[in-house]
């Protein structure tokens, strides 16, 4: 199978919004209402192949013959960075679900560990696995295996910053799930961080550093 597509996200207002998340004098305050509004171009794109069905309606001057989204959206945030792209998706689509997952780093080992999962059914919708910063792919990936073995079947992946590192990863484990991005970074450090990041996603939304 070739490997899932990657879309980085092409628009002066994306590269805006994620510069002024990379800068270190960002508050929290800030911070969030800039992820949330970076969000909803993220969201817009990962479902741009959304399922559509024909829909008849009247304009007050003629008959149009429109189109409805016919697949429910289900938003699952990897607890806790996720959270802060959560909002994007329910106010784009308001009837979605929404499923939390908590993974973790091992400080030293780098490799993710599930601590919480809450999913609703997945079966013929189309699930958006929200991850903030793809960094070694560890628990990207460990989170769509996840997802996919509670029978999701129609998943794209949505991150903030991608480093080559986890992108290959994510792309080599599930070739079959879309990746949409608002930038992919030159590498990741030592300790695992994506450079030049914005530094720790969670703690800069949430002010806990
Ligand atoms: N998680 C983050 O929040 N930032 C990184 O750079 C890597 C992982």
């Amino acid at each position: 199978m070739p490997p899932a597509s990657f879309t980085v996200l092409a628009h002066p207002l994306a590269g805006d919004l994620l510069t002024r998340l990379r800068d270190r004098e960002t508050g929290p305050a800030e911070y969030r209402a800039l992820a949330r509004r970076l969000g909803l171009l993220l969201m817009t794109e990962a479902t741009r192949d959304l399922a559509t069905e024909p829909r008849k309606v009247d304009t007050p001057l003629e008959p149009f013959e429109g189109s409805r989204i016919a697949k429910t959206v289900v938003a699952i945030p990897v607890l806790r960075a996720g959270l802060g792209l959560l909002e994007a998706v329910t106010e784009l689509f308001p009837d979605a679900v929404v499923g939390y997952l908590g993974m973790e780093r091992d400080e030293h080992t780098h490799e993710p560990r599930d601590y919480y999962s809450k999913l609703p059914d997945l079966a013929g919708r189309k699930a958006l696995v929200v991850d903030p910063m793809l960094a070694t792919g560890g628990s990207g990936t460990a989170a769509v295996g996840y997802v996919k073995d509670a029978g999701a079947d129609d998943i794209t992946f949505v991150c903030v910053v991608a480093s080559p590192e986890g992108l290959a990863r994510l792309q080599a484990d599930h070739p079959d799930v879309p990746i949409v991005a608002a930038a992919l970074d030159r590498q990741l450090n030592e300790h695992a961080y994506i450079v030049p990041g914005l530094g720790d996603f969670g703690d800069r939304l949430y002010g806990t550093y």
